[in-house]
């Protein structure tokens, strides 16, 4: 997406304010590298990119730009592998995030009027608190409840008539079993639930719906860049707008590592356009969307991007087109007769790259009809000649953790 004037220039603005302060981790990166020779977007396109790798060599506040006076907040990542991330935040950060949090709910359709529960954890993490914060410069009321202790939940939930749920979708989920099997449902107020953006499938998507009867919108955000609430979904269409008042946002290929046309699925790549605390150039964030380029139903001019399809890790370039397994999921959702159980194998056989796609058909299925729509399918909508194949329902290996699905053999 082309960087507007305003964006260009807050951007030159943060690479000086990150290469001028002492001991920043852009002072080493940038080493050898004149910020002032930085004219165009092109010229911002070849800056190297920022990984998490970077931010963890920092730890703990290498990554800071302004002196400790101006410092009001760390948060930190959960550092499950490794050494955490400590992200610091001055007062116009925490300010900043509160506004664009807050213009998350109003998207949603969320006022000043709407009881707001607020599930997920506080704390080091950053998502009960932006939650939170949001609320608040909206003005509606807060329920802090953090995560767990289902009882209580519910209980606020039908005493104070919560009418917005904010959670992570496997929690939005076991209480709306909860709900069913205690059958309180005719006490629940709820209108509108605000899900972190993790990829959920459709299927779990419209069982929350539907046992809370509530719309549900995707709220998108990482630690790295504020938390959650640079972006979510209107109540018009699924893409989320995100606010490129605050954030510059590229796609590129994860291999090349070049910017691909606005519209074509990549990882997404965050500049910071404001962050004072802990600026971030040209940061991956390894999530897979692309720019929906096309303006939204609802009229609102920021720009959007599509909900996330997966992790660039796990997506492997056949013939030098890329496939991503969520973008598998989606074209076998809308063939009849095929399951959501699949595997990819993929192998170099006489000079070529041959992918064979093999998906669990239900009895009764016409396998040939069906692995022929599923062939046209990959055909049109991803360009790539594949060979499907229909296998009988349960012969695929499940597991109780991440199944893996993508099988790569060419270079063995
Ligand atoms: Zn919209």
């Amino acid at each position: 997406m082309k960087m507007n004037d305003t964006q260009f220039r807050l951007m030159k603005q943060q690479l000086q304010r990150v290469t001028a302060f002492s001991g920043n981790l852009y002072q080493k990166k940038y080493a050898g590298i004149d910020i002032s020779a930085v004219k165009t977007q092109e010229d911002f396109e070849a800056l190297p990119f920022t990984e998490k790798e970077d931010l963890r060599d920092c730890y703990p506040l290498g990554i800071q730009a302004v002196p400790d006076s101006e410092i009001v907040r760390i948060h930190s990542s959960s550092g499950t592998t490794g050494t955490p991330i400590i992200i610091p935040y001055t007062q116009k950060d925490v300010e900043d995030w509160a506004i664009m949090f807050a213009r998350c709910y109003e998207t949603a359709g969320i006022t000043n009027t709407d009881r707001i529960q607020i599930t997920p954890g506080y704390g080091l993490w950053t998502a009960g608190i932006g939650f939170q914060l949001g609320a608040e410069k909206l003005g509606a009321m807060t329920i802090p409840m953090g995560p767990g202790n289902t009882p209580k939940q519910l209980r606020m939930m039908q005493d104070l008539k919560s009418t917005v749920l904010c959670a992570t979708s496997s929690y939005a989920l076991l209480l709306a079993e909860e709900i069913e099997k205690q059958g309180i449902g005719s006490n629940i107020h709820l209108k509108k639930g605000v899900i972190g953006s993790e990829r959920w499938d459709d299927k779990m998507r419209a069982r929350i719906a539907t046992e809370l009867g509530i719309e549900l919108y995707d709220i998108y955000g990482l630690t790295e860049i504020y938390g959650p609430g640079i972006g979510i979904n209107c109540c018009r269409e699924t893409p989320m707008h995100y606010w490129d008042d605050y954030l510059y946002i590229e796609i590129i290929d994860p291999q090349t590592g070049k910017n691909v046309p606005d519209g074509e699925t990549g990882e997404i790549v965050i500049t910071t356009l404001r962050k004072e605390g802990a600026p971030l150039i040209r940061y991956r964030t390894h999530d897979l969307s692309r720019i929906v380029p096309e303006s939204c139903s609802c009229g609102l001019k920021f720009p959007r991007i599509d909900r996330i399809i997966g992790r660039s890790d796990d997506m492997v370039k056949v013939k030098g087109v890329n496939i991503y397994p969520g973008q598998v999921e989606d074209i076998l959702k809308n063939i009849p007769g095929v399951s959501s159980e699949y595997q990819i194998t993929i192998d170099h056989v006489s000079g070529k790259d041959v992918l064979i796609l093999s998906v669990e058909m239900e009895n009764g299925t016409d396998t040939a009809a069906a692995e022929q729509a599923i062939g046209t399918a990959f055909k049109t909508k991803v360009g790539l000649g594949i060979t499907p194949k229909g296998v009988a329902m349960g012969s695929l290996p499940r597991s109780e953790k991440k199944t893996t699905r993508i099988f790569d053999y060419r270079n063995n």
